[in-house]
């Protein structure tokens, strides 16, 4: 079965619902195709205190009020996968898993991006049995156990203060002695009782059943240590997302889609916003910015 709106929005993290939001009131028929749930990404995050208007919010909640706007706007929620597409022509076309092809003249890319893997044989056989790269998931399964969290930006901060509510040891390990995350992160780290060991990454992932012990390597000296630990958060930041769908669009090496500063990429009706776009800044308010963007020209496009 085909359907037919104005535009089709692909992903319902802020970016895509926000697109959604604005296209919706200037008056098109919209849908937003999500495989998973509305939020993306931010679901995970426990508390966001950087977006104006909410001094402190957790991310679930934001994304629902995110989701129950862009309804409220008109906006139609399609729960499936995409499973291909063809937007070179005027008419852009979608299938999604069940089958049906949705069309709209204008399109935007909102499939944002994926938890990144530290690459180690060891990680793939532990994933679900002592490997997570959701703290707000799977933390409270830590409780009174040892946990290390991998990564030096913000995410693995938040993840390891996060952790310290359950585990009674957490860990942070971090492959430089210079951290990505903010001024403000580093100081609820150093006043927190989390272990902080630089220089350091994971090597290897010991264990029957569940995870036992990891080996760190020191990547300065070359010394290797077997510690032991019942997790591994890995939050080493994210991979683009639908990188199967839209191949006519041009991407950087790394899979993010490069756009101009009105989100228009290389082809004429595709526009893209959120962490999938090439960008150095990936937060929330900026994905929003993103969606607000590309949907206004999506919205001049079609006029
Ligand atoms: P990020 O800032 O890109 O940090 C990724 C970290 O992982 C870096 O420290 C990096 O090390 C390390 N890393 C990358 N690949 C690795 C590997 N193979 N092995 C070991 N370590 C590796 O990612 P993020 O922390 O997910 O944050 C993403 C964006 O979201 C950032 O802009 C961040 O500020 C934002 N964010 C904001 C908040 C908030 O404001 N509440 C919360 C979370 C995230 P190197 O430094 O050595 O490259």
């Amino acid at each position: 079965m085909e359907k037919k709106y104005d535009i089709i929005i692909i992903g319902a993290g802020p970016s895509g619902l926000t697109a959604g939001i604005y296209a919706s009131r200037a008056g098109m028929s919209v849908a937003i195709i999500e495989m998973r749930f509305a939020g993306g990404q931010i679901t995970s995050a426990e508390n966001v205190e950087n977006y104006p208007g909410f001094s402190e919010i957790s991310g679930v909640d934001l994304s629902m009020k995110m989701q129950e706007q862009a309804e409220k706007c008109g906006a139609v929620m399609v729960y499936d996968t995409v499973t291909s597409t063809d937007v070179t022509g005027k008419e852009k076309l979608v299938t999604i898993s069940s089958g049906d092809v949705l069309s709209a003249r204008a399109i935007i890319i909102c499939a944002g991006a994926n938890a990144r893997k530290i690459g180690i044989s060891s990680e793939d056989k532990f994933i679900g049995r002592g490997v997570s790269y959701c703290a707000l998931c799977d933390g409270a399964f830590y409780k009174d156990k040892k946990v290390i969290v991998i990564g030096g930006g913000n995410t693995a901060i938040g993840d390891a203060l996060y952790i310290t509510k359950f585990a009674s040891k957490v860990t942070l390990v971090h492959r430089r002695d210079q951290f990505r995350a903010t001024k403000t992160e580093l100081d609820k780290l150093y006043a927190s009782n989390i272990e902080v060991v630089t220089d350091n990454v994971v090597k290897e992932i010991f264990g029957d059943k569940k995870i036992e012990s990891v080996d760190l390597e020191n990547v300065k000296t070359g010394e290797v240590k077997r510690v032991d630990v019942d997790g591994v958060f890995v939050a080493i930041g994210q991979i683009p997302q639908g990188t199967e769908i839209a191949l006519e669009v041009e991407r950087n090496n790394l899979g993010y889609i490069i756009a101009d500063e009105h989100m228009q990429t290389n082809v004429d009706g595709v526009f893209v916003a959120g962490d999938i776009r090439e960008k150095k800044v990936r937060q929330v308010v900026t994905a929003v910015s993103d969606g607000a963007i590309a949907s206004e020209m999506a919205v001049l496009y079609l006029q």
